[in-house]
């Protein structure tokens, strides 16, 4: 049987009309080899039970599911680096297809976590990456390669682990094409990627609209965002809309913080109106607390940096903000924007909380739990990596305590690991016997640095071994269940 009965189609995009994209065929490639399939994401939209030959069909030669009229290319513009650049749009990729979510009840625990409150099912998006070239290709290729694609599936598996909101990695498959690329050995290896994930509607598609000054575009979009993903806000409401899709954005940007994370390309057509993170490019994690960590090698000012994320998706949604103007007053747009700072705080100390896998206890303690362990982190340096702190409440206690009582010994019994300790106490009053606690053996939790990443794609790349990379992506579930 090809898709079960939890499938369920639903194209919404194609409500908009024709002004917002353009239909479009994928390559023909020379070979479509699967290298990844995620059934656990699957089975959530009810494509569990293709058999690989169906696989490969829909997603590696596109040919449409049922109920889906066909690959689509997104229109949009947007901000790169802070250039605006009317000339972007879906280049190498497209929207394959849009399905709902199973409902709550019918998916496994693990995925409950992943899509929060949506009842009855979250409208998703099958996107692809390196599907072939569009009409808003520009001079490219369109395609992506094949170590392109493997770090996607990292970074979404590693994300969806750490309770970042985000794209999953759906398919990789292999299509056998030798492309040219100035930054890495050339020729090296293509693929095709398919994302799931939770709406391709980009800060860029408004500023396109505005761009235009098309009004009724704006108007447009809004409502068809807004109904599909923002369904609390009352129709007509643009002020609303931008509030919702403020603080989903600061939920992001809080939990990318404590998850060590670096996106590393903030640009206004990288960020959707649901605050779910997708298209991982030159991604990195930190190894240590350091605030100017750079993941893209051409961010040569540091523009998009661990510490300047929130900043740069503040200044992303001014200019969603500014796009929206050209339907609603610009006061209560205002207001709306200015909720992103207090939200922001507010998700980080929610968001290092369910890190160190301690309960809330009130704002104040909480903001003193995230402020000591911040300080550990920046006075930990190097000597505190940033992942086995965040092992779990002991873990995280125990592997700080064993690598600052090292090299660092000194801080280990500073005032600033004793604040950290006190806070941690507090949060869990009940436990004075937690530094004799076993966990302090514990392993070491699943991190992802640039030089594992690399490793990886090596053996890919040298031996076609892809042992290493289904050996990581099984860990790191592994984890992301045990964090739980
Ligand atoms: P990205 O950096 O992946 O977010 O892409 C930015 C813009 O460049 C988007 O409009 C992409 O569709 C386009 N793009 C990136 N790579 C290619 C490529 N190889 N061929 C065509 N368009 C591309
Ligand atoms: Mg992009
Ligand atoms: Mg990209």
């Amino acid at each position: 049987m090809p898709v079960s009965a939890a499938y369920r189609p639903e194209p919404r995009f194609f409500d908009l009309g024709e002004a917002y994209g353009d239909a479009v065929h994928a390559a023909a490639f020379p070979q479509t080899r699967l290298r990844f399939r995620n059934d656990r994401a699957a089975a959530t939209v009810g494509l569990e039970t293709l058999d690989d030959a169906e696989w490969i069909a829909h997603f590696g030669r596109f040919e449409p599911l049922p109920g889906q009229p066909g690959p689509v290319a997104m229109r949009y513009h947007g901000h790169q680096f802070r250039t605006y650049n009317s000339d972007l749009g879906d280049g190498r990729g497209f929207l394959a297809a849009q399905v709902l979510e199973a409902p709550v009840g019918a998916r496994a625990a693990s995925d409950r976590l992943v899509s929060g409150g949506a009842p009855q099912g979250r409208l998703l998006d099958l996107g692809t990456k390196g599907s072939g070239q569009t009409p808003w290709s520009r001079g490219g290729d369109g395609r992506l390669t094949l170590k392109g694609g493997v770090r996607e599936v990292l970074a979404a598996e590693m994300l969806e682990a750490l309770g970042v909101p985000t794209s999953r990695a759906f398919s990789l498959i292999e299509t056998g094409e030798a492309l040219e690329r100035g930054d890495e050995p050339s020729p090296t290896r293509s693929a095709v990627l398919v994302r799931l994930s939770h709406s391709h509607i980009r800060f860029g598609t408004f500023q396109r609209a505005a761009y235009f000054g098309r009004a009724d575009m704006v108007e447009t979009l809004v409502e068809h965002a807004r109904a599909l993903y923002h369904p609390r806000v009352a129709a007509g409401d643009v002020a609303g809309f931008l509030r919702e899709v403020v603080a989903a954005s600061a939920r992001l940007t809080a939990r990318w913080v404590a998850a060590g994370f670096v996106h590393g390309v903030l640009n206004t057509d990288n960020l959707n109106v649901t605050g779910e993170s997708f298209d991982y490019g030159p991604w990195r994690f930190l190894p240590w607390y350091e605030p100017g960590f750079t993941a893209a090698y051409f961010d040569q000012t540091g523009l998009y940096a661990f510490a300047r994320q929130p900043e740069a998706v503040f200044w992303a949604l001014t200019q969603l903000g500014g796009a929206l103007k050209l339907v609603a007053e610009v006061e209560p747009l205002t207001e709306a924007l200015n909720g992103f700072g207090p939200a922001y705080i507010r998700e980080l100390r929610a968001a290092f909380l369910d890190r160190l896998g301690v309960s809330s206890l009130g704002e104040a303690a909480d903001q003193r739990l995230l402020d000591t362990t911040l300080a550990l982190l920046r006075e930990g340096g190097e000597a505190l990596r940033w992942e086995p702190l965040f092992h779990d409440w002991f873990g995280g206690f125990a592997s700080s305590a064993r690598a600052l009582g090292g090299p660092r010994g000194k801080l280990y019994q500073g005032e600033t690991f004793d604040a950290f300790r006190f806070a941690l106490f507090e949060h869990e009053p009940d436990r004075p016997d937690r530094l004799e606690h076993p966990v302090f053996a514990a392993p070491e939790p699943e991190e992802m640095l640039i030089d594992e990443v690399e490793a990886i794609w090596a053996a890919i790349d040298a031996r076609d071994d892809w042992g290493p990379f289904e050996d990581k992506v099984r860990r790191i579930r592994t984890a992301g269940e045990a964090r739980r």
